[in-house]
């Protein structure tokens, strides 16, 4: 049985008294969800993670939204995996849309991150999704099959266990145009098919979440779909009380 899993991805966003006021008044909602049976978190920026680690319950994941898969070295401007460690992180956002396309992660790079993060024994979540075009063209499936087969490349069934996929239409993303729970499972599912043939039962413990304009009003819908295992979600995570009302939906 696949546990559900909320991740808010805060992007750019929150200074740390903010992140801090955010993780000190979190405290309940997490211990709610977590007797349940439901896992949740945040993904600060890098200078939150720290403060949201030390103020927040135990029990609330913190993610980064991105590492480099070097340990170290002349990367200017990236964060490694042994500094996210040293400080206690153990998840990380690969391969968000928006590191995507401002960015320039591929998924040829994701596929290095998260072999790195898999040897270091931590959590890549990673994320796929095909833009309006794509969806309109009706070739949804061929691309988000390309994303999942290369990130993954080279993974052995016990390390993509490991791994949580987040799929996110790009046109769903940020915009309030949220797509259908069909669509959503539609494609999730034909994502655990890929994961099946690449991977065999294992593709039946991998969490794959559904992102794209996710609301206390809408977390419900997808909750009821066979493979959705939970949700990233962007702007609904930023305050306390829409936080504690997308916990609210996961658990009915
Ligand atoms: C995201 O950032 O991953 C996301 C899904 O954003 P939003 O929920 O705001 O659409």
């Amino acid at each position: 049985m696949r546990k559900k899993l909320l991740l808010g991805n805060w992007k750019m966003n929150k200074t740390r008294p903010e992140a801090k006021e955010f993780a000190l008044g979190c405290g309940e909602m997490v211990e709610y969800a977590v007797a349940n049976n439901i896992d949740v978190g945040v993904a600060p920026t890098f200078v939150c993670l720290s403060s949201v680690l030390e103020n927040a319950p135990k029990n609330l994941i913190v993610s980064a939204q991105n590492v480099n898969e070097n340990a170290s070295g002349a990367f200017t401007g990236e964060i490694s995996i042994p500094m996210l460690q040293e400080i206690g992180i153990e998840w990380v956002i690969l391969g968000h849309s928006e590191r995507r396309e401002y960015n320039g992660e591929t998924s040829e790079k994701c596929n290095l991150k998260i072999k790195a993060l898999l040897a270091a024994n931590m959590i890549p979540v990673y994320c796929c999704g095909e833009s309006l075009a794509t969806f309109e063209e009706g070739k949804t499936k061929a691309f988000v099959e390309e994303q999942i087969k290369t990130g993954l490349q080279d993974l052995t069934p016990e390390q993509v266990r490991k791994v949580v996929i987040a799929y996110e239409p790009i046109w769903a993303i940020g915009t309030g145009k949220s797509a259908t729970k069909e669509i959503a499972e539609d494609t999730i599912g034909y994502i655990r098919s890929v994961l099946r043939s690449l991977f065999g039962e294992a593709a039946e413990d991998v969490r794959i979440l559904y992102g794209g304009s996710v609301k206390p009003g809408n977390i419900a819908e997808y909750m009821s779909q066979p493979d959705i295992d939970g949700a990233l979600v962007g702007g609904a995570s930023l305050t306390l009380d829409s936080y504690k009302g997308l916990i609210e939906g996961l658990v009915k």
